[in-house]
């Protein structure tokens, strides 16, 4: 006998497990609050529609966390399942030399958006767009039509959550919907930003030459953690790569010490001896010559050392070639929620089973970002929610 399905939510998870589902089995409807599905897909696009990443599966697993809750959910749609799968539809990719993997030349998101929904409509799935779930009433889903103006409520055999996280509420993820599960008795962890801005108070004399500037070819250290790539000052403090992919670190140092301590390596490529060695072989040159001449530091990356440390560490080679190799500075909170790229927190993953189904709540499954877990930029993130969408609705598919 067919089987309806609910999908609350209408984001690239959805719409995944939508084109995933098999619609001899299932009647499939989506509920989305937005006009239209797949407002983040599109944000996400704005400036390099970075679908996922073209690492080898095992270091490509390690970047989740936790990454024993994704190994199965990556090997069953891997990066390359779903550059396959986004070819099939129409959607070639290449690799970046990032090795992220974006739409080739001319396909723009709104492209990629349109090739998904257009499986989905062949698919025969309803997309209801303006329609915002609220809740339960006694054991049935309760929406308003926002169209209309009026409630309804509906009990499908199978629902399917896939309401996103709380970043960028512009795009219908404001994160309303944690109160509802709250309710039913369900572990919802607070949101907190990731791969956000974090704040550093600059000096201010530093910051009228460096604000917008990119500080590329370093590494960043927190904790045990590190990434090598670049930076961009800005007045609120750090933004970019490398110091989103250590978003989990800085988050813990902050909860646990109300600050965070990041090392800057300047100069990755050289080595802490070659740098003394050089400073102290200088001849009559200043210091400042032979950074530049003999160690290529100039510009920001010079400006940024004399607003960290005094004349006399600046002068002597022992201090000044450690700070160049380890320079600290301290973050003092991390950015918006609102202007986070992504959130941690949501439904605790104890919550829900290995396949996604919620333990406390029968017949439904919660999928995406609205888990709590996390993953650097890079293409990780859309990875994790695809995957997560197609596994699910392999799952459903082989369970009727
Ligand atoms: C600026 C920006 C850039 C990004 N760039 C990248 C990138 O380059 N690569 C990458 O991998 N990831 C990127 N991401 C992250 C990625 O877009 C998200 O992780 C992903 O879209 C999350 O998908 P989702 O389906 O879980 O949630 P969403 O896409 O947020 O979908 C959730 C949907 O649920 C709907 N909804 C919420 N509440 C209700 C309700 N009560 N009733 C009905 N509907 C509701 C929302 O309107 C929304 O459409 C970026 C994100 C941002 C903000």
């Amino acid at each position: 006998m067919r089987k309806t399905v609910a999908i609350v939510g209408g984001g690239a998870t959805a719409l995944l497990l939508a084109a995933e589902l098999d619609h001899k089995k299932f009647d499939v409807f989506i509920y989305e609050k937005n006009a239209a599905p797949g407002r983040k897909l599109l944000v996400a696009g704005d400036g390099g529609f970075n679908l996922t990443h073209s690492e080898k599966p095992d270091t490509f697993i390690s970047r989740y966390t936790p990454s024993s809750f994704f190994e199965p959910i990556i090997k069953n749609f891997n990066n390359t399942d779903l550059r396959n799968w986004l070819k099939s539809i129409g959607i070639d990719t290449f690799e970046g030399s990032s090795k992220r993997v974006f739409p080739v030349k001319g396909i723009k998101p709104i492209d990629v958006l349109t090739a998904i929904l257009s499986v989905i409509k062949q698919k025969n799935v309803s997309i209801e767009t303006r329609i915002t779930w609220h809740g339960w009433r006694n054991d049935q889903l309760l929406f308003t039509d926002d169209k209309n103006k009026n409630e309804f409520v509906i009990k499908p055999d199978i629902t399917v959550f896939a309401l996103g996280g709380g970043s960028w509420k512009v795009t219908g993820s404001d994160g309303s919907w944690t109160k509802h599960f709250i309710d039913q008795g369900v572990e919802v962890k607070p949101f907190q930003s990731s791969n956000c801005a974090f704040e550093i108070e600059w000096d201010k004399e530093f910051l009228k030459q460096a604000e917008g500037k990119t500080l590329k070819n370093l590494t960043l250290h927190c904790g045990e953690n590190k990434k090598e790539g670049e930076v961009v000052i800005t007045a609120f403090g750090l933004e970019g790569g490398a110091v989103y992919a250590l978003s989990g670190a800085i988050r813990k140092q902050l909860s646990e010490e109300g600050h965070a301590a990041l090392f800057m390596d300047l100069k990755p490529s050289i080595s802490l001896t070659t740098i003394e060695s050089k400073l102290r072989n200088r001849g009559n040159r200043s210091i400042s010559e032979c950074l530049k001449n003999d160690l290529n530091i100039s510009g920001v990356p010079l400006l940024l050392l004399k607003s960290v440390i005094d004349k006399a560490q600046f002068t002597d080679p022992v201090v000044l070639s450690e700070r160049i190799k380890n320079l600290q500075l301290t973050i003092k909170s991390a950015g918006p929620l609102d202007e986070a790229i992504s959130t941690v927190g949501g439904i605790a993953l104890e919550e829900i089973d290995e396949n996604f189904q919620l333990k406390k709540i029968p017949n439904c499954y919660a999928i995406g970002e609205m888990l709590d877990w996390d993953a650097p930029t890079g293409g990780y993130l859309l990875q994790g929610c695809f995957s997560m969408g197609v596994g699910l609705g392999r799952k459903l598919n082989t369970s009727i």
